[in-house]
């Protein structure tokens, strides 16, 4: 393809992807596909010849629009949506277009510095800490793929940072630390470095978030075994429920073991942390003084298209401590002489994708207002939801709303005199599950909190409006009625 066929094919990628856009209320949430429908459609190799781009474009069309699930779709509520903008698809189309895996600050300065500045405009707009500013010099901000991802950079860096501290102890001493509502990437950090892992129990009463008390007793009991805590990976608006573990009574504990690191994930809930109003919430002033690395994903409710979870850290130092492997094909002027940042020796892999372009993109499309009233939008939503909920007498709500998740179920105990047990109320619950997961005008997601069945709802897409919560409100109860009609048979 030359330039002026790139020009002609470029804008008529643009118009398909506007048309997308126009009739996405119209598309159904769910693909209307079943497994293996591509390889029916698809040559099982690629052409001997290359083909004209129109034919290509029309394949994407053809046989690949109907097999994607509308995660843009106003009526996407499950897991946690992942707001995409097109000031976020500009920056990723201009990012592409100059591909440089910017690993060293030389590939391509514009890459890193733009990444240290934003970085600091994310943390300014959460209100952190100085302490993790790039200009501080000190801490710092980089980009990362995922959540998971970050996870797993930091538990490295912990485990390398304690076996300085303390060289006498032994691999298999050591134990990392979540709950059993952290998402599975503590476990699966676990796994892929083989570490014991000690997920500790939270309870229903608490809201399924950690008290200090109970970590404490987990770590006396390890210690006293001769195990060594070096890693707590705490949550701020877990997967299931949205539970914000108790960071005010935990970052004192923490503190009492020296070299225990704390990390704090808030992949999905950190960018609430833009309004003030929820920062005593969301432990804004705990994260500030105990966390020692903090992660939110702005690509889950932050605007920014995947992939794009931010990770600070208070000290960069434990990041290149334990990362920094400089062969000579890799050693620059600047990198040498320590006056740039060379961000792979902040994380696992090498290449790096100019991800900072679209940050930057979204940041000053919204501004710091627009993100504001946008993260305030979904609450709302999210709030009335709520109140459509508790006008109900068949639904019950498992946990308290948090921020734009609301966990609930059907309980036909609060509207007559039967009283079934526990076990008949979670078959309710997956008969009712089972219809409105059956549709395709809808998108939620289940979950069990300490096994009960529970339905969560998550507020997102950036073209959600009250009319689309009204309609889910709708559509839920009529699958609530079939299913208790069913149950009651
Ligand atoms: N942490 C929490 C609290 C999450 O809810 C999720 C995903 O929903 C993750 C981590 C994983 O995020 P990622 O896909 O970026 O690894």
């Amino acid at each position: 393809m030359d330039i002026e066929q790139f020009r002609k094919a470029g804008y008529a990628a643009i118009d398909r992807i506007c048309d997308y856009y126009a009739s996405l209320q119209a598309r159904p949430v769910i693909a209307q596909v079943q497994p293996g429908y591509l390889r029916k459609l698809i040559p099982d190799a690629a052409p001997e010849k290359g083909e004209d781009f129109t034919v290509v474009q029309d394949d994407y069309q053809k046989f690949i629009v109907p097999g994607l699930t509308s995660w843009q779709h106003p009526s996407f509520f499950a897991y946690f949506p992942t707001a995409c903008t097109f000031e976020g698809i500009l920056g990723d189309l201009y990012a592409s277009s100059v591909c440089h895996p910017g690993f060293n600050w030389s590939c391509s300065p514009a890459s890193t510095e733009l990444e240290a500045i934003t970085m600091d405009w994310g943390a300014k707009l959460l209100g952190l800490s100085p302490a993790f500013y790039n200009t501080s010099g000190v801490g710092g901000g980089v980009i990362m793929t995922t959540a998971s991802d970050s996870a797993l950079t930091v538990i490295v860096a912990a485990r390398s940072r304690y076996t300085r501290l303390f060289p006498e102890v032994k691999a298999e001493q050591l134990i990392l630390y979540v709950t059993t509502q952290t998402h599975s990437l503590g476990v699966k950090a676990g796994l892929v470095l083989g570490l014991k892992v000690r997920a500790i129990d939270v309870k229903a009463e608490d809201n399924f978030a950690l008290r200090g008390e109970v970590l404490r007793k987990a770590l006396e009991e390890d210690t006293e075994k001769g195990l060594k805590p070096f890693v707590f990976v705490a949550t701020v608006g877990t997967t299931s429920s949205g539970a914000i573990d108790r960071l005010e009574e935990i970052g004192p504990v923490v503190q009492d073991y020296p070299g225990l690191w704390l990390h704090v994930d808030a992949a999905w809930a950190g960018v609430a942390l833009s309004c003030p109003e929820y920062r005593e919430i969301a432990k804004l002033a705990s994260i500030n003084e105990y966390a020692t690395s903090f992660c939110t994903n702005f690509h889950k409710w932050g605007l920014v298209n995947f992939d794009m979870s931010t990770l600070w850290v208070r000290d960069r130092k434990l990041l290149t401590d334990a990362l920094d492997v400089t062969p000579e094909f890799l050693r620059t002027k600047h990198g040498d002489a320590g006056t740039v940042v060379d961000y792979r020796n902040w994380h696992l892999g090498l290449g790096r994708r100019f991800r900072s372009l679209k940050f930057w993109f979204v940041l000053r499309g919204f501004g710091v207002k627009g993100f504001q009233n946008y993260i305030r939008r979904c609450i709302k939503l999210n709030d009335l939801f709520v109140s459509l909920l508790k006008s109900s007498p068949n639904f019950a709500i498992v946990t308290p709303p948090s921020f734009a998740l609301t966990v609930f179920r059907l309980e036909p105990t609060q509207s007559s005199d039967i009283n079934p047990s526990a076990s008949q109320l979670n078959d309710l619950n997956r008969i009712f599950w089972s219809r409105v997961s059956a549709r395709h005008d809808i998108y939620l997601t289940q979950t069990d909190l300490n096994g009960v069945f529970c339905i969560r709802l998550a507020v997102g897409a950036e073209r959600t409006t009250e009319a689309h919560i009204r309609q889910a409100f709708e559509l839920l109860s009529t699958e609530a009625e079939g299913a208790l009609k069913v149950w009651q048979e």
